[in-house]
């Protein structure tokens, strides 16, 4: 069984107005990055949480304390939004202080590296899907 947290971009929350819905579906139809699972393995998303923000917001020591709410539910790997793998500049810093503070966590990137780059045409695609 694998136990999923989905960690997400709040400023794509709170401005884009990004409800996660394509990592959910990737999660939840094993598509995206998630075709690599067979479909014997059972997978479980147990939690999801924004960052806490832009480091020049809020100080990045806040990461491992929402970190903690997913670790808590037992999560055994902790996917980065779409949006965090196509906007964040921070996503490899954050992968590393996740990694060091729990080891016992995979840390993925984003859930379909396909999509990687096109974050705005990713978004307004978005918005075309949620508003047609
Ligand atoms: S730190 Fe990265 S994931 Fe968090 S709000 Fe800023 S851009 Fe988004």
């Amino acid at each position: 069984m694998e136990k999923i947290g989905l960690f997400c971009c709040s400023k794509s929350t709170r401005e884009n107005r990004c409800a996660s819905a394509q990592c959910l579906n990737n999660i939840n139809n094993r598509t995206g990055d998630f075709q690599e699972y067979s479909d014997e393995k059972e997978i479980d998303l147990v939690g999801i949480i924004n960052c806490p923000g832009c480091p020049s917001e809020i100080p990045p020591d806040r990461l491992s304390s929402q970190i903690k709410s997913l670790a808590e539910l037992q999560v055994n790997k902790i996917y980065f939004s779409n949006c965090m793998n196509s906007c964040c500049v921070f996503r490899y810093d954050y992968q590393a202080i996740i990694e060091r503070d729990y080891p016992d966590i995979d840390v993925f990137i984003g859930t379909d590296k396909e999509l990687k780059g096109n974050s705005s045409e990713w978004i307004i695609t978005r918005r075309v899907i949620r508003f047609d």
